[in-house]
This record gives C-alpha cells, sequence and structure tokens, in this order.
C-alpha cells in the first residue's frame, strides 16, 4: 500500500505516566514523514496481519524489550507517538539478522523498517542515536585512517569495555603472535591489512556522496572534525604520489 494512500493516524493517546518530555506533534509528523520518505518504505512494509511470526523467531526479541511485530504496527497504524518513542531505544536491539523478513507472510521487512528508523533518528540527531553509536567513533577512526575497521592493537579489555569480560579472551601477545604470520604486510598490530592509498581516497568520496559524512557530523562534531583533517592529509598525500607519477 502507497503512503501516498489514505492516512491512517491515530488520535493522540498519550502515556499519563511517562517521564519523556512532550515532543511537539509537527516534530513526531517530520520524523515519520522522514522514514516514509526513503524508496524503502513501501517496499519493506505491505500491510501487517498482526500475526506475530516475525517477533516469534526474532533473536533480539528472546532477549530484550524488543517485537517487530510491534515496531510494523506503529508503522503501519502511523501511531506517530509511539514510532518516536521505540526510536528512544527499541530500534536499537534489532541485530539486522533479516529473519523477520524471510518469515512475514505479507512480505514485510521489519529489519529493514528499523534500518530506515534508525537513519532518521541518526538524522535528527537524536540522543538514543548518540548513545548508541558512541562506541563506534573509534571504529570509524580507524577506517578513515587506515581502511580497516578494526585492528589488533584495538582488542584490549580496554578498547572494548562494552564488550563485557569476553574480551580478555584476545587479550593475547599480538605483537609477537603477529610476527609468526607469514605475510610482512600482517606484521603490525596497527592494521588488519594493508589499504591502498586510492582505495582510501575513493572511500571518502562514497562516503561524502551518500552522506555518511553528514551523519557523522550530526551525531559527534568533534570526529567529525577529526577525520576531515585526515582525510585532507590523506587526500595530500595520493596528490603528491599522483604527480611522482607524472616526474
Ligand atoms: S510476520 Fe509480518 S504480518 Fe506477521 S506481525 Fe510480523 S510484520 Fe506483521
Ligand atoms: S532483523 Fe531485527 S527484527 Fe528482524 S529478526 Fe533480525 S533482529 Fe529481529
Amino acid at each position: 500500500m502507497s503512503h501516498s494512500s489514505s492516512s491512517r493516524i491515530q488520535e493522540y493517546i498519550g502515556d499519563p505516566v511517562s517521564e519523556s518530555p512532550v515532543v511537539e506533534r509537527e516534530k513526531l509528523e517530520e520524523i515519520f514523514q522522514d522514514i516514509q520518505a526513503d524508496l524503502r518504505y513501501d517496499h519493506e512494509l505491505n500491510g501487517c496481519l498482526n500475526c506475530g511470526i516475525c517477533t516469534a523467531t526474532c533473536p533480539a526479541a528472546h532477549y530484550y524489550d524488543f517485537s517487530p511485530r510491534e515496531i510494523v504496527q506503529l508503522l503501519w497504524t502511523e501511531n506517530l507517538e509511539g514510532i518516536h518513542d521505540a526510536m528512544q531505544e527499541k530500534i536499537w536491539s534489532c541485530a539486522q539478522c533479516y529473519t523477520c523478513a524471510a518469515r512475514c507472510p505479507f512480505g514485510n521487512s521489519p529489519g529493514g523498517l528499523v534500518m530506515l528508523m534508525r537513519e532518521t533518528a541518526i538524522k535528527h540527531g537524536m540522543q538514543s542515536a548518540k548513545d548508541v553509536l558512541r562506541p563506534f567513533s573509534r571504529v570509524m577512526l580507524k577506517l578513515i585512517s587506515t581502511g580497516n575497521q578494526l585492528s589488533p592493537d584495538m582488542i584490549t579489555p580496554d578498547g572494548f569495555a562494552d564488550w563485557g569480560p569476553n574480551v580478555s579472551k584476545v587479550d593475547a601477545p599480538l605483537t609477537t603472535l603477529r610476527q609468526a604470520i607469514p605475510m610482512p604486510t600482517l606484521h603490525t598490530t596497527k592494521t588488519a591489512w594493508e589499504v591502498n592509498l586510492k582505495t582510501s581516497v575513493e572511500l571518502y568520496t562514497i562516503w561524502e556522496e551518500t552522506g555518511v559524512l553528514d551523519s557523522l557530523e550530526t551525531i559527534d562534531e568533534n570526529l567529525f572534525d577529526v577525520i576531515c583533517d585526515i582525510m585532507d592529509e590523506k587526500r595530500d598525500d595520493y596528490d603528491d604520489w599522483l604527480d611522482e607519477q607524472d616526474d
């Protein structure tokens, strides 16, 4: 069903015991319209039987206060307050495994809809997005500076406090162990593997053109500034390398 058809917006259903600050109706509509405006929306949401098959097969639903059925129902009934409320915490529980999409008899993709809600939460600079994504700032920094998401020197209990006690299982003498790998390019713990400078510069262009860097600026301005400096340096290095080839 196209979102351009008749509205299913529910009337206000307030929560008298909620401590959440009141959000203006206009803001709620703006957020929902941003979710709906995505090209994927009508593909991911076709209707909902409220059958609960998605929730029954969802791994996240087993461990968290989260239900893909609830997410789909909120969107299908255009429950603006419920959508906003779910974006404060629940949407970040999804593991993006898409088991739900494989099971839904209506061909919905609850996981895909969660992704749209997450992207919208980032676009609107919601605190939930900032809180959830903060631990990934070191990953983003590593990715921009080396082309690797993760390097061996990051895998320490201090570096991954959010992983819990199991990170101690990889707290090994990695500097020594990496020397045993036959490929010389892997004899470092600062990168997982070597990424070509041209590839890095091309990735920067992709991130700029697809709005990744705009999202980053919304979520973490300081990290954005650091990353822009690194990108400028890398681009200068690449230009120098090109000049050397011309000589
Ligand atoms: S499986 Fe599909 S139809 Fe059933 S509750 Fe989930 S989204 Fe709705
Ligand atoms: S994609 Fe998300 S909502 Fe769907 S089954 Fe996986 S964890 Fe659950």
